[in-house]
């Protein structure tokens, strides 16, 4: 058992006002493996003030002074990549493959805040005007227990480049990521007050963090419902606010589309990360014309994946996070069935030979696009083929969501797919490959989300413009 009874304010270590303690489990095995002792409003309110303290030194910094700044968090969050690792997969039961990669991220994010701030033009001239961006104050950043280390890691480099200082709000069920992460950070050697890292839970201190006057601007990651939250709680104090939340991403198979090419990436899309990713590609849209085809050729390949440990390497799909989450996905495999759609593969209960640990079967409906589970962000590796008829409906169906973060298109013709991109309402949209691009922009339309992170972008949200006019 890992106890955690520490919280990090003003550069140190110390015992949060807090006395609540939660519970953290190793999802594939239902073990409770930690504690965590819970900050609360005193907690929140001591952080803001002490990131409020270190903004007048810390937005007056060179460019050079934060490039070295981050340099060594970078170094530091490289050192703790094993460590990481090994508590992604025990405290959240990220698949080992997947693991890695997201043990890697926070620094590679890091680097990405560098490459930014190194390219960044904080003075512009517009007409007689110059133009100064100018940090926009103490940050609050809120982060889900899905990529935890990589969103404390990604808004924190982010702000801190912007000349911000930071109080962050982790998931409290990403406890034993988040120690490790602080511990990194805090051997960067990064000024006192620059950043604070109080983990409890999210009607507490982030309450406090949505309300508080002296937050100027909230960067979250989670939820489309807590978003909305955010947004009617803060505004109070018109808070700046980047939301990224959840989706419900249209996966469209071309006519043209190559079966033996196109199912390996259908499922890429929609079981990423146990199916447990904003950005999943659940709904899968198929010319009726070879629905036939496609339906077989996606069962058949269902049918070959593994579930099941998580430290296994052949593991493509682990179990849930919580006992919760479980029963939520329960809940709407369950729905779908009474909706009428088709079950093609899976079903409720857990898979073949894995009593314990929060595992469901990979589950594959046929229905359409009206169906709760094909409109609702299931989070769990639930999948729901929608057939249609020409292109113009594929578009339709598509874009007939409340949703809008992620997309991917797969055609034989590549120009095609291009064109078809380009109509879909989506922050992102891939043809024919599911790579990642670092530098691009990422976020959602409609409610998947505000504003954008990631890039020049992402370092804009954390700053205001501010225009000066000499006679
Ligand atoms: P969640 O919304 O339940 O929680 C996210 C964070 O918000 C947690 O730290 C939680 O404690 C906090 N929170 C809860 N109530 C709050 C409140 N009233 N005020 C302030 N903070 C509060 O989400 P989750 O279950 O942790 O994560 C899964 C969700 O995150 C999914 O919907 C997923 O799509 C979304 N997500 C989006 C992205 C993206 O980049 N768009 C990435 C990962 C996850």
């Amino acid at each position: 058992m890992q106890h955690i009874d520490k919280i990090y304010l003003n550069g140190e270590f110390v015992t949060p006002h807090g006395e609540e303690y939660f519970t953290l489990y190793n999802p594939a095995t239902e073990e409770a493996i930690g504690r965590v002792r819970l900050a609360d409003e005193v907690d929140a309110e001591r952080a803001i003030a002490a990131a409020k303290a270190a903004f007048p030194g810390w937005s007056k910094t060179r460019k050079a002074e934060r490039i070295e700044v981050l340099q060594r968090m970078h170094n530091a969050v490289v050192a703790c990549e094993d460590a990481l690792l090994d508590a992604i997969v025990t405290e959240y039961g990220a698949p080992k493959v997947r693991g890695r990669w997201m043990a890697q991220y926070p620094a590679d994010v890091i680097a990405q805040a560098i490459e930014t701030l190194e390219n960044f033009e904080f003075v512009e001239q517009a007409g007689h005007a110059q133009v100064i961006m100018t940090p926009v104050g103490v940050a609050g950043l809120i982060t889900p227990w899905n990529s935890n280390a990589g969103f404390i890691c990604n808004k924190l480099a982010t702000a801190m480049a912007a000349g911000c200082t930071a109080v962050i709000k982790p998931s409290e069920m990403s406890a034993i990521q988040t120690q490790i992460i602080t511990e990194a950070l805090h051997k960067a050697n990064i000024p006192a007050g620059v950043f604070n890292i109080i983990t409890g839970r999210g009607e507490v201190v982030g309450d406090v963090i949505n309300h508080h006057p002296d937050i100027a601007k909230i960067s979250f990651t989670g939820s489309t419902a807590v978003g909305k939250h955010i947004v009617a709680s803060s505004a109070q104090s018109l808070k700046r606010v980047t939301l990224e939340l959840g989706g419900k991403s249209p996966t469209i198979i071309l006519d043209d589309a190559d079966v033996a090419q196109s199912v390996p990436l259908v499922l890429a899309a929609g079981f990423m990360n146990s199916g447990q990713a904003c950005v999943a590609g659940t709904r899968i849209l198929v010319p009726r014309s070879r629905q036939t085809e496609f339906e077989r050729a996606i069962v058949e390949a269902i049918s070959t994946i593994q579930t099941g440990d998580p430290r296994d390497e052949k593991t493509e799909i682990g179990p849930m996070v919580s006992q919760k989450q479980w029963q939520r996905v329960q809940d709407y495999i369950r729905l779908g069935i009474e909706e009428g759609a088709t079950l093609l593969a899976g079903g409720e209960g857990r898979p073949c030979g894995l009593e314990k640990g929060w595992f469901i079967k990979p589950t594959l409906f046929c229905g359409h696009n009206q169906m709760r589970i094909a409109r609702e962000e299931i989070f769990g590796p639930v999948l729901v083929l929608i057939p249609y008829d020409d292109e113009a409906e594929a578009l339709a169906i598509a874009n007939d969501t409340h949703y809008g973060l992620s997309a991917l298109v797969l055609s034989g013709d590549h120009q095609r797919g291009i064109r078809l991109a380009q109509q879909i309402e989506s922050g992102r949209v891939m043809v024919n490959t599911l790579a990642h691009e670092p530098k691009a922009p990422f976020g959602g339309f409609k409610q998947s989300g505000l504003g954008r992170e990631m890039g020049k972008w992402g370092m804009q949200a954390y700053l205001e413009a501010k225009a000066i006019m000499a006679g």
